[in-house]
């Protein structure tokens, strides 16, 4: 079947790594977040030593002062949870609504809000997107907590504390981009199919070499061409292969 498309290969791989490109910009008000909250759960601790008595860096408290302690971090790390998700959240949010609707009019397919929600708002592998990062950052409160008590309880010493505080925010960032990217890709892979469906595309072809974080096992499909039915979904989030339509029809540049 002939297709007429009026972009250029180039141009596609372009507004395919801008997606990610601007997905990243957008995550850093996140990160801004993250670091504000990391650097006052550092100052608490700091505070904490400065106010407390401490042999050799570890903790040497009485039962009412460890559980005064306690009582505040974990008022804290709620409150920095709480507001990580709902960031988090709403960035990811517009990440994929943006995304949507640029693929849309990239490709030329007229949409409306009801299909743009209706991606958006999909499941991949079970479960929606703002479950995984509130999953996660549960994950992440859960663990801040342990060592809080293990510092008060002087089980762990002031730095370890410390390198378990920066360690887990600096996990909390690569879940958070794993995450975006995996939904920017499934988002845009649905959105690329609704609008290939919609001209009658029968065969897609799979576009593996974004750039180098391409790994060996996705660049071995690259190329290869597949019924829309069976088009591959994201494979590796990182990677970020993309579906299109086979080139032979293309006005190429
Ligand atoms: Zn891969």
């Amino acid at each position: 079947m002939e297709t007429k498309v009026n972009f250029t290969q180039q141009e596609e791989i372009e507004f395919i790594r801008g997606l990610y490109t601007k997905c990243n910009e957008d995550l850093d008000k996140v990160f801004m977040l993250h670091k504000e909250n990391k650097d006052k759960l550092l100052q608490e601790l700091a505070l904490i030593l400065l106010l407390y008595k401490i042999n050799n860096n570890v903790m040497n408290l009485s039962y009412s002062e460890k559980s005064e302690i306690k009582e505040k971090f974990e008022k804290l790390i709620v409150k920095f949870t709480g507001r990580q998700v709902k960031l988090t959240d709403s960035v990811i949010t517009s990440i994929l609504i943006l995304t949507v609707k640029n693929t849309f009019k990239f490709y030329g397919y007229k949409y409306t809000l009801e299909e743009v929600k209706d991606i958006v708002n999909r499941k991949y592998k079970g479960k929606f997107y703002n479950e995984r990062i509130i999953r996660n950052e549960n994950k992440v409160a859960a663990y801040l907590n342990d060592k809080v008590q293990r510092f008060i309880n002087g089980n762990i010493d002031v730095n370890t504390i410390k390198d378990n505080i920066e360690k887990t925010y600096k996990q909390n960032k690569d879940n958070v981009i794993t995450l975006a990217e995996t939904e920017l890709s499934r988002s845009e892979n649905l959105a690329f199919l609704l609008f290939a469906k919609s001209i009658g595309i029968v065969e897609i072809i799979r576009n593996e070499v974004l750039d180098s974080r391409t790994c060996d096992e996705c660049e071995s499909i690259h190329n290869e061409v597949f019924n829309i039915e069976d088009a591959p979904d994201e494979i590796h989030p990182c990677c970020r292969g993309f579906n299109t339509i086979l080139y032979s029809d293309r006005v190429e540049d």
